[in-house]
């Protein structure tokens, strides 16, 4: 199938992009890497009459490091993370985002945009609590990751609006485990588990509408990081969520993957964390 016709504008602005959003009058899309918006189109899932091309807007490409956190231009691609040095955490969960011509293209804005719940970057942006500014209409708007992702492939944006920039700390210790059937699939569990300015978060992705973050798991973690207490935070984990059946696994297989894949991450955390020398963050 081809995609239906569509007009195509290349703006030089975020004002730009605004603007021509506005004019499409809610029938207008945004292309960044189109790794996910191209096979949408062609399948004809939507159909809308502009893409507004936001490729050569200048600033909006690159990683800045302040102090303890990066920000990232909502056109950072997927191979500008994976070679990055400042946040590990970053580099080890590109380097499950399908492959290099796919990495090469697609964009950190346009995967969180796009808020596919079997995507790596929605679930570190909930673990690590990122915040998220997007321009529109009326100005810039700070969103914080916990409240933007609202459903699957359903982000915390108006149609006139666009994602610009990215902050995410860079966590003291981290660990991301996922299972998929083969590599560079989507994820079929994801398990991040990230220790930011002394406080464990564990997020869990791949098997609800929306990634989750798992308060019981935090709070044994924050209590103590004893082997009992690493045991039950992955436990609390495969507790706090209930994935249901579908094509590539059952509820019951998912769940303990859950477990699995949420010790994996919690231990390869505290191996990071308990190798730093006393006194070093
Ligand atoms: C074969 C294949 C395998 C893949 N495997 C994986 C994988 O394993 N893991 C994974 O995470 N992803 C995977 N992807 C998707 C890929 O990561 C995409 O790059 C990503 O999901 C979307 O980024 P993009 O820049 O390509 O966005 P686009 O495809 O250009 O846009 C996606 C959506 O976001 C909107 N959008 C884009 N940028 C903005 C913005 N700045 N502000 C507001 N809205 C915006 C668009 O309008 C569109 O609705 C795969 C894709 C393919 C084709």
């Amino acid at each position: 199938m081809k995609a239906a016709p569509f007009d195509y504008v290349r703006v030089d602005s975020i004002a730009g992009c605004v603007r021509a959003l506005q004019e499409a009058d809610g029938d207008g899309k945004i292309i960044a890497g189109g790794q996910s918006l191209a096979p949408v189109l062609a399948m004809r899932l939507a159909r809308p009459s502009l893409l507004v091309d936001i490729n050569r807007i200048p600033g909006i490409a690159a990683i800045e490091h302040r102090d303890d956190e990066l920000r990232m231009g909502a056109l950072v691609r997927h191979a500008d993370l994976l070679e990055q040095q400042h946040s590990p955490l970053l580099a080890a969960a590109a380097r499950w985002i399908g492959h290099p011509a796919i990495r090469s293209r697609g964009t950190l804005g346009g995967s969180i945009a796009h808020s596919d719940p079997s995507a790596e970057w929605p679930v570190v942006a909930a673990a690590l609590e990122a915040r998220l500014t997007v321009h529109g209409p009326s100005g810039s708007r700070e969103a914080a990751a916990g409240d933007f992702f609202l459903g699957p492939l359903e982000p915390d944006l108006q149609t006139d609006e666009v994602l610009v920039r990215v902050d995410m700390p860079i966590p003291e210790a981290w660990g991301f485990a996922e299972l998929s059937r083969r590599h560079g699939d989507f994820g079929l569990v994801m398990a991040v588990t990230a220790q930011v300015h002394g406080t464990w978060r564990v997020a869990i992705g791949g098997i609800a509408g929306v990634p989750l973050r798992v308060p019981e798991a935090e709070a044994l973690l924050n209590d103590t990081t004893s082997p009992e207490n690493v045991r039950a935070a992955a436990q609390a984990a495969a507790a706090a969520v209930s994935p249901g059946d579908d094509l590539h696994a059952s509820s019951r297989y998912r769940s303990a993957m859950v477990e699995e894949y949420a010790h994996r991450s919690i231990t390869q955390a505290l191996t990071q964390a308990t190798a730093r020398p006393v006194g070093v963050s």
